[in-house]
C-alpha cells in the first residue's frame, strides 16, 4: 500500500463532517494536510487557513499560502469536499440567492480549486471530489442539490478525459446519507427538522467516507478508483431507506 508519508494535502471544507475526518485520516497516515474553511477556529489541521471557495480571491490566497509554504512548492492531494444544500423545497420555492450559493460552492467552488491547485500538482498526485448519490439519481424537493452534483460528475468525468496520460489521478466519492453538519445547514439552524433525515436509520459516519478516500489514495500509481458510492446498508437510493 502507497503511504502517505512526506504529502501534502489540500482538504477543502475540513472544518466539520467528512472534510474533518478526511483531514484527520491523512494526517494519520503520515500527509501534511491543509485544511480550509469559512469557520477557521474549527480547523484541526497542521495547516489552518481561512478559504470561502465561492470567493476567487480567497482561493488564490490559499492555494499560493500552501504551496508556498511547501518546500519544493508542490501539491500532492486535493480533497474537494466543501458542500452544501440549501432547503428541501420544491424547485418553485426556490431563490436566486439560494442558487447561486450552492452552485457557487459545489460546482464552481470545485472547479476552481482544480484549476488553481492543478499547477501545483506533483507526478503522482490524486485528486479526489465529493459528488452525492444526489448526483446519480434525482430525488424531490432538492433540484439545485442534484443538479449541483449531477455536475461535478459531469466534471470529474470530462477532467479525468482532459489528464488522461498525466501521473495525476482522480477519484469521485458519491456518499450517500451521512450523519454530520450537512443537515443543519440545509435545514437552516432548525434542530428538529436536521435530525429528521437520521431518524431510525444507521446512518454512514463521515468516518465510513474517509477511510474510503484513504483507500482511493493509497492504491498503487497504475490503479485509478474512478468512482465510489458508498450508501449505508439501510439505505438503496437517495429516498428509500429502511428505517425502525
Ligand atoms: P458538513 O459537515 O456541513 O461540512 C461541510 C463543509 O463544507 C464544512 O467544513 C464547511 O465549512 C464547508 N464549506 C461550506 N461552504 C464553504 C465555502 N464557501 N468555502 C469553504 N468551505 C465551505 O457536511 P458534510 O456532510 O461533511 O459534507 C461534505 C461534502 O460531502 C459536501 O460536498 C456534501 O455535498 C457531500 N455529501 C454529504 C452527504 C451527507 O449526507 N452528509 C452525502 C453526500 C455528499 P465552513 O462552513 O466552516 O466554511
Amino acid at each position: 500500500m502507497a503511504g502517505l508519508e512526506g504529502k501534502t494535502a489540500i482538504v477543502t471544507g475540513a472544518s466539520s463532517g467528512i472534510g474533518a475526518a478526511t483531514a484527520s485520516a491523512l494526517a494519520r497516515e503520515g500527509a501534511r494536510v491543509a485544511g480550509g474553511a469559512r469557520r477557521v477556529d474549527q480547523l484541526q489541521t497542521e495547516i489552518r487557513l481561512e478559504l470561502d471557495v465561492t470567493d476567487q480571491t480567497s482561493c488564490e490566497r490559499f492555494v499560493d499560502a500552501v504551496t508556498t509554504a511547501d518546500a519544493s512548492g508542490g501539491l500532492d492531494i486535493l480533497v474537494n469536499n466543501a458542500g452544501l444544500g440549501l432547503g428541501r423545497d420544491p424547485f418553485w420555492e426556490s431563490t436566486e440567492q439560494d442558487e447561486e450559493t450552492v452552485l457557487e460552492t459545489d460546482v464552481h467552488g470545485l472547479i476552481r480549486m482544480t484549476r488553481l491547485c492543478l499547477p501545483h500538482i506533483r507526478d503522482g498526485g490524486h485528486i479526489v471530489n465529493l459528488g452525492s448519490i444526489a448526483g446519480r439519481q434525482a430525488y424531490e424537493n432538492a433540484a439545485v442539490y442534484v443538479a449541483s452534483k449531477f455536475a461535478v460528475r459531469g466534471f470529474t468525468y470530462a477532467l479525468r478525459e482532459d489528464l488522461l496520460g498525466r501521473p495525476i489521478r482522480l477519484t469521485t466519492v458519491d456518499p450517500g446519507l451521512v450523519e454530520s453538519n450537512f443537515s443543519r445547514v440545509r435545514f437552516r439552524g432548525d434542530e428538529e427538522k436536521a435530525k429528521g433525515p437520521y431518524e431510525g436509520v444507521d446512518p454512514l459516519r463521515p468516518e465510513d467516507i474517509a477511510e474510503c478516500i484513504l483507500f482511493a489514495l493509497t492504491r498503487p500509481l497504475h490503479v485509478n478508483i474512478d468512482e465510489l458510492v458508498v450508501k449505508a446498508l439501510a439505505q438503496s437510493s437517495p429516498v428509500r431507506i429502511a428505517r425502525n
